[in-house]
């Protein structure tokens, strides 16, 4: 069993994405500009937009927080929008969802321009992933082929299975799979027999949100296990139930952890797999950063040809 350490993978591409935007500022005198709009104060949000920022500023990318109320309207958040979406300096927006319960986050994701739509939040986006010919593709999908290909794991062929099909993870990764010739099977909180048919994947891809969901009886010897599930254990039953002893001193450490939605003991039996964490997730705010050189040197050839 071989672990696909998503930590290395994101550290090579965050320095090709450096190089990327010192190119762009001595070729082209532009610095690629990212706006993240982040809606109340939820704290796991701040932390994700903190990670963020924090990137952003280390690979030279300029990077601007608009913090609102939770009690923004949705006309005000429209406004931010239509003003990011006109500034030259920004390239690439990002709306941290969730947003809070009382806005329309449908509408108002229809509002963002599929120009400057960084995680393919819009339709238009997602669609084009549908026809096999995306032009942005959702952060964490995007992060884990990478993290296959720099293995070598070719998905072409491989019986896929993934569980939990939200817009922005399992949805996408399942066309992105099938794009690249996969046999997908996308499993939810309704599918009938759903051990039986992970049991049949060479791949599984699991995206629930609940720690250990992917058991060790559930997966078929050899098979390659992407785990994208972040969840906080802070009870000593619950790591007990999900987590090996060889995290309990950090744990007791910290008072909490992480740990993803396959069960460590389903490891063992794997051919491949990503840990949680040091897998998907340092993968995903790379390729935030990635998406975001991608689109201002659209942005610059499309100026160029007009
Ligand atoms: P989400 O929007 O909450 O969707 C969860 C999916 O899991 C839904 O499709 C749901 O089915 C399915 N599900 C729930 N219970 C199930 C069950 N008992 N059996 C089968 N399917 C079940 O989640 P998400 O945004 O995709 O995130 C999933 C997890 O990934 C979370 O832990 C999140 O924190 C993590 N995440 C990590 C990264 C990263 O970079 N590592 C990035 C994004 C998300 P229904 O559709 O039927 O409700």
């Amino acid at each position: 069993m071989a672990i696909l350490d998503g930590k290395s993978v994101a550290e090579k591409i965050q320095n090709e994405v450096r190089l990327e935007v010192e190119r762009l500022k001595s070729d082209n005198g532009i610095v690629p500009g990212l706006a993240v709009i982040m809606a109340g104060d939820d704290p796991a949000s701040r932390s994700y937009v903190n990670s963020k920022s924090r990137l952003a500023k280390k690979l030279g990318i300029h990077s601007e927080l608009v913090k609102l109320p939770e009690n923004v309207t949705a006309e005000e958040i429209v406004g931010v929008l239509t003003k990011k979406n006109a500034d030259p300096a920004i390239h690439a927006i990002l709306v941290q969802i969730p947003l809070p319960t009382h806005l329309d986050s449908w509408w108002l994701l229809d509002h963002l321009s599929p120009e400057k739509d960084v995680d393919c939040f819009h339709p238009f986006n997602q669609g084009l992933i549908l026809q096999g010919r995306g032009r942005v593709f959702p952060c964490t999908p995007l992060g884990i082929m990478r993290l296959l290909d720099h293995f070598a794991i070719d998905p072409a062929g491989m019986n896929a299975v993934v569980v939990g099909r939200s817009f922005l993870v399992g949805k996408p990764m399942a066309a992105m799979l099938s794009n690249r010739n996969a046999t997908v099977t996308l499993c939810h909180s309704r599918t009938v027999g759903l051990a039986a048919i992970v049991r049949e994947a060479g791949l599984v891809v699991a995206a629930v949100g609940k720690p250990g969901f992917i058991t060790a009886d559930m997966v078929r010897p050899g098979a390659v296990l992407v785990d994208v599930g972040i969840n906080h254990i802070a009870k000593e039953a619950d790591f007990n139930a999900y987590c090996p002893r060889s995290r309990y001193e950090a744990f007791k450490e910290k008072g909490s952890i992480i740990t993803g939605d396959i069960h460590y003991q389903a490891f063992a039996k794997a051919a491949h797999y990503t840990p949680v964490p040091g897998g998907v997730g340092p993968l995903t705010v790379t390729m935030l950063m990635y998406n975001t050189v991608e689109l201002c040197k659209r942005a610059i050839s499309v100026t160029r040809d007009e």
